[in-house]
């Protein structure tokens, strides 16, 4: 039976679709969103967060680590981690005394991620809630998360898939088959200004959003605005006249401000962030942009 790697799972969400949900973060994907709030969901296969506030500086990563990739760091500051180096890093969560070494990532079959989530039906039931399989890019495993669907469907749960759309149509279209609603996210219009923002333009992008409208599959649309990146009015009008283009399949717009809680992953993952020193997010821009949406025709919510 297939396997995935499942990053982590959260339970009784109820900001990744409609009632009470189960989100699971699946792990790898091919987009580099500079704000990402999820950035261990990012790399395939597991990853690793370190945490310098437990380091006692026993030395036995330092000691165990293939090329010298960890070394002593100043007093009371840790180690170093040469990551790249460091071909035995997942080793040191065994391996550290003081838990200092977490593993990201779960391999599962698909019968036990259902199994697991089933648990939970009672509150999806209540609630009209569901299962949203989302990120990391879903997508990219697609035949896990189709077996995954399979049972979950059998059982009655309403799915939504959380994709930012960036996969060979062959792929995603017999992905969306499967569930009942998408949620597409809109990070720019113009090519390069996603590009700059997320590493890939979005010509694939929005021609699959145009595919999934067709099939008149449910889209929920977000779009996360962030100051000095994709704020820029032209754009984000641009944006939503496209979602707007999609028709009827759009049942609903949501506005979400850019925000930092991701920040202390990016130290936990020896990761730079890109973002600091950001201006805050303009309320009134954000109320610009819901008014806008509405007066083309959208249902539009603020902070989905
Ligand atoms: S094994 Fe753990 S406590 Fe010891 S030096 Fe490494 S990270 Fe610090
Ligand atoms: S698509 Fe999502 S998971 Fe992937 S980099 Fe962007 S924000 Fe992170």
């Amino acid at each position: 039976m297939k396997t995935g790697l499942i990053s982590r799972i959260q339970r009784y969400s109820t900001k990744d679709g409609p009632g009470i949900r189960s989100t699971v973060f699946m792990q790898q994907c091919n987009l580099r969103c500079q704000w990402c709030a999820n950035p261990e969901t990012i790399k395939p296969g597991f990853n690793v967060f370190w945490f310098k506030e437990r380091c006692r500086q026993c030395g036995s990563c330092v000691q165990a680590a293939a090329n010298n990739a960890i070394t002593f760091a100043a007093p009371g500051e840790g180690v170093n981690i040469d990551r790249k180096q460091c071909s035995n890093l997942l080793e040191m969560v065994d391996i550290c005394p003081y838990d200092a070494y977490e593993k990201v990532g779960k391999e599962m079959t698909s019968r036990e991620l259902a199994d697991l989530l089933l648990r939970d039906k009672a509150f999806y039931d209540e609630s009209h809630g569901g299962v949203t399989f989302s990120g990391g890019e879903p997508a990219l495993q697609a035949e896990f998360i189709t077996q995954t669907a399979q049972h979950l469907k059998a059982a009655g749960v309403h799915l939504c898939l959380d994709t930012a759309g960036n996969i060979r149509r062959d792929k995603l279209l017999p992905l969306v088959d499967r569930v009942d609603m998408v949620s597409y996210d809109f990070k720019a219009f113009d090519p390069e200004i996603h590009l700059a923002c997320t590493g890939v333009d979005n010509r694939l992008i929005l021609e699959n959003a145009k595919a999934i409208a067709a099939t008149g599959k449910p889209i929920l649309a977000r779009m996360v605005i962030v100051p000095t990146r994709n704020d820029q009015p032209e754009d984000i009008r641009k944006r939503l006249d496209f979602i707007h283009s999609l028709g009827s399949a759009v049942q609903q717009v949501d506005i979400l401000e850019y925000h930092i809680y991701g920040i202390g992953k990016y130290e936990k993952l020896g990761m730079p962030y890109l973002l600091h020193d950001l201006p805050p997010v303009q309320r009134d821009m954000i109320a610009q942009i819901k008014q806008y949406a509405e007066d083309i025709g959208l249902k539009a919510t603020i902070g989905g």
